[in-house]
Formats: structure tokens, C-alpha cells, sequence
């Protein structure tokens, strides 16, 4: 579950933060000429420093080389088609299409952009999830800080190396959590109530602002719509109308990024990276669980467990004694394993799911078709939900003219989120060693 902000009532969103330290001067406010005509803000701060190469062959920040990663937020991969989404359908057809990939635990938003910027599983960027348990501050809140994110991200490596980086990223949170990382940020406005995510049609207008005014090296951009629209979509079919309305017209704003970049000179140096952050599912009203009162109901876990609802994933936290945590594991698993919906119920410290502390004791999946409400049975009302495996298959593709593009193919190899970091990095001649996933480059 993602549509809502878990933001304690009265307290400062990651934009108003930003907006504060604006009037602060701590941030300077910039705008070139596109930016300004479309009343667009962007805030950047220190420059970077010297080029580093350490000994390899490093492009030069004067490179022509642009690499441009868009995120398609929640698009399922079989929704890009030559009618629908003609746009994203050319630059799948005619550069590397990679039909293997999946997003990786937990298959949330904010975990998935991190893990694409950082090349590295949840236990070394400090993110597993939209929703943890906060252990210091005992809340239950949305990983939304900068400081949050404890990997090192390509974002920051390009930028320490002297070339241009620039994020446009229609959600709040995201915008939180990357903070000042790039050298060139938009603050997204105008944010919808509710989903606090601006449309794409602005969050396009201030990606084309920074190409023309900027021209970074680096552009990393998440459009919202289709997400936004999938979790109000009540069974994938009966508001289907405003799903296919959000995915044709996200399209059509990628097809003004494609001829903006051709316009700009750009295309043949360019690598256009799109991909999903996650899929999404969608469950009945009826069709939840609800884990709170069946631990509740337990005389171990009663007023000892606190969950993290993450719309296909319960993250369940452990709060009693320390001696008894590994009982209680076994307790959870075993109450949670038979309840109607569940799909599994799993030990955080199961070494696949590399999820990290951050994440409690117990992970739970729902099965397809399915949602979690906790901590109560109305706390979850959304019908499109993801975080659980069915939503791990995703579009990923890789257009542009850069030659290292494959041009109009299908690669039988995996693909992941966490692959993004190693295309960025290859694309500009860095080490890819430090990444856990592969560059798909030729
Ligand atoms: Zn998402």
C-alpha cells in the first residue's frame, strides 16, 4: 500500500522540508529558460569536484554519452503494446528488450528506486521496504530520508567524477529519500492530494526544463500515473478505462522525452533505460488479511508484534523480549503459514531474501489476488496493491542510439532492478565491480 503518506498528522513533508530550506538559503534555487517559462523550481547546491578516474578510462564529464533512466512506476510488462503504448513499444522493439526481469524484495516503490540507483540489495542500502517499523522512534513510517538510503548511490559516484546528474521524481518520498544527491533536483508539484505524486504531464514538463536547460549526463525520472491509477483501479477491469488512460497517456509523454532528446542532438549518444519499479495486482474488497488479531489472539506474541503493512507484504516486528525473539519467529510463521491468502511466511534472516534488519523478524506474502490490511481490517482499503511475488515481473528495456545499445533484441539473460546502477556506471566507463547486478550494455 502506497497511496497514502504515513506522515504524522502536522508533520513536515519531505517537499516542505525542501521548500524550507529554500527560504533558508540553504538550497539555491535555480532556473534556466525553460524551467522558468514552464514555472518550474529546480534547487541544486556545491558544485561538484575534480574528475576521479582512478587509473581506468573513465569518460570525461565532456562526454557525449547521456544515459536516461525512466520509471514506469507499477506497469505490468504485457501493458506495452503497439496500440496502447506505441512509444515505449519502439524503443522495447527497437533496442534490448529484456522479458526475464523482476523487481526484488519487498516489491515496493521506494526499495526498488533505491536499489536501481545503488546496484545493491536491501541489507547494504538500509531500505527493504515503503513501510518499516522504526525501532528508535517506535513508528510505524515511510523510509522518506535522505539519510535512510545508507549505500552509495551512481547518482553521487557520477556526480563526485564532475558530470551532470538530475533526478525528477513525481512522489514525495522518493524526492525525500534521494534528497540533495543529484546536482539538480524538481521539487514535484503540483502534488495530488491523497497520493502526494504530481502527474506526469508535470513531472514530463520539468524532466523536458532540465534536458534543455541542464543537460545532464545522468537524468533518472519516475512518472507516477499508471501506479497512482493502478492502486484505484478496483479489479484490474472495472476502472480498466482509467488504467489504459494512464498508461496511454504516460506513453505519450515518453514520446516527448524521445523527441526532445532527438531534438537536443542527443539520441545517437543516448541510452534510454525504462523499466517498472514493480507490477501490480489487485484483490476484492473481501479478498484481505488481516495478521494483527491473529497474533493478538496468541499469549507470546499479544502486544509484542508490530506490522508494517506493505500493501503484498506484512513486515512483522518483534518487540518483547530478546530471549524470546526466536520463539516468537516460529509463532508467527506458524499462525501466519495457514491463514486464507497467505502465500508464505518466512524467517527475515532466510538468506535469499537479503532484506536486512531494517525489515523485523517475519516477512509475509499474499497470495495473487490478495492485500494485506493491517493493523486493522480497514486500514487497507486499496484494491491495486503490490509487494508480494506476483507483482515481481516487469517491463525492462533498454532504447537509444548509443552504440552499445542492442538494436532490436531480446536478451534470454535475468534482469532485476538492481541491474540499473551497472548500465549507468558501463555506459560512462566506471567500475561495475562494486554492484551486485549486470550491465546489459553490449
Ligand atoms: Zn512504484
Amino acid at each position: 500500500m502506497c497511496t497514502e503518506s504515513r506522515r504524522p498528522e502536522g508533520a513536515e513533508s519531505p517537499f516542505e522540508a525542501g521548500a524550507r530550506e529554500i527560504r533558508a538559503g540553504r538550497r539555491t534555487v535555480v532556473a534556466g529558460a525553460a524551467a522558468a517559462a514552464a514555472g518550474l523550481v529546480f534547487s541544486t547546491d556545491a558544485v561538484a569536484g575534480a574528475a576521479t578516474s582512478g587509473g581506468r578510462a573513465v569518460a570525461k564529464p565532456s562526454t557525449r554519452t547521456r544515459v536516461y533512466v525512466l520509471v514506469i512506476d507499477g506497469c505490468r510488462p504485457a501493458e506495452i503494446s503497439p496500440l496502447l503504448t506505441p512509444n515505449l513499444h519502439a524503443l522495447k522493439s527497437g533496442g534490448l528488450n529484456l522479458p526475464r526481469a523482476r523487481s526484488l524484495p519487498i516489491m515496493e516503490t521506494i526499495p526498488n528506486h533505491v536499489m536501481m540507483m545503488s546496484g545493491v540489495r536491501p541489507d547494504r542500502t538500509g531500505v527493504p521496504a515503503n513501510s518499516v517499523y522504526d525501532r528508535a522512534e517506535k513508528v510505524v513510517r515511510d523510509l522518506d530520508r535522505p539519510t535512510d538510503l545508507k549505500a552509495v548511490t551512481v547518482i553521487e559516484r557520477l556526480r563526485k567524477a564532475g558530470f551532470r546528474t538530475g533526478t525528477v521524481l513525481s512522489k514525495d518520498y522518493l524526492y525525500g529519500i534521494f534528497g540533495t544527491r543529484a546536482g539538480q533536483r524538481w521539487e514535484p508539484a503540483p502534488l495530488l492530494p491523497i497520493t502526494n505524486h504530481a502527474p506526469d504531464l508535470f513531472t514530463m514538463q520539468a524532466a523536458l526544463a532540465m534536458l534543455q536547460d541542464y543537460d545532464p549526463h545522468l537524468m533518472f525520472v519516475n512518472l507516477g500515473d499508471i501506479d497512482r491509477f493502478g492502486h484505484a483501479d478496483l479489479t484490474g477491469t472495472t476502472l480498466q478505462v482509467a488504467r489504459r488512460l494512464a498508461l496511454a497517456d504516460t506513453d505519450v509523454q515518453v514520446g516527448r522525452f524521445v523527441q526532445a532528446v532527438k531534438d537536443a542532438g542527443h539520441w545517437d549518444d543516448a541510452v534510454v533505460c525504462v523499466l517498472a519499479d514493480h507490477s501490480m495486482d489487485w484483490s476484492l474488497p473481501n479478498r484481505f488479511v488481516s495478521l494483527s488479531p491473529v497474533f493478538a489472539a496468541d499469549p507470546l506474541l499479544a502486544g509484542n508484534v508490530v506490522i508494517a503493512d506493505n500493501g503484498g507484504a506484512d513486515l512483522c516486528y518483534w518487540t518483547g523480549p530478546a530471549a524470546q525473539r526466536d520463539a516468537a519467529v516460529q509463532r508467527m510463521i506458524a499462525l501466519a503459514t495457514p491463514v486464507d491468502g497467505v502465500l508464505a511466511a518466512y524467517d527475515r534472516r532466510d538468506l535469499s531474501l537479503r532484506l536486512g534488519a531494517n525489515a523485523g523478524e517475519v516477512v509475509v506474502y499474499c497470495h495473487a489476488g490478495w492485500r494485506f490490511s493491517d493493523p486493522s481490517s480497514t486500514s487497507n482499503p486499496i484494491p491495486g496493491n503490490h509487494g508480494h511475488p506476483a507483482t515481481a515481473p516487469i517491463p525492462f528495456f533498454l532504447g537509444g542510439g548509443h552504440r552499445r545499445v542492442p538494436k532490436g533484441r531480446a536478451s534470454v539473460r535475468q534482469a532485476f532492478t538492481f541491474d540499473v546502477a551497472a548500465i549507468v556506471a558501463d555506459a560512462f566507463g566506471m567500475s561495475t565491480i562494486q554492484y551486485e547486478g549486470r550491465s546489459h550494455l553490449a
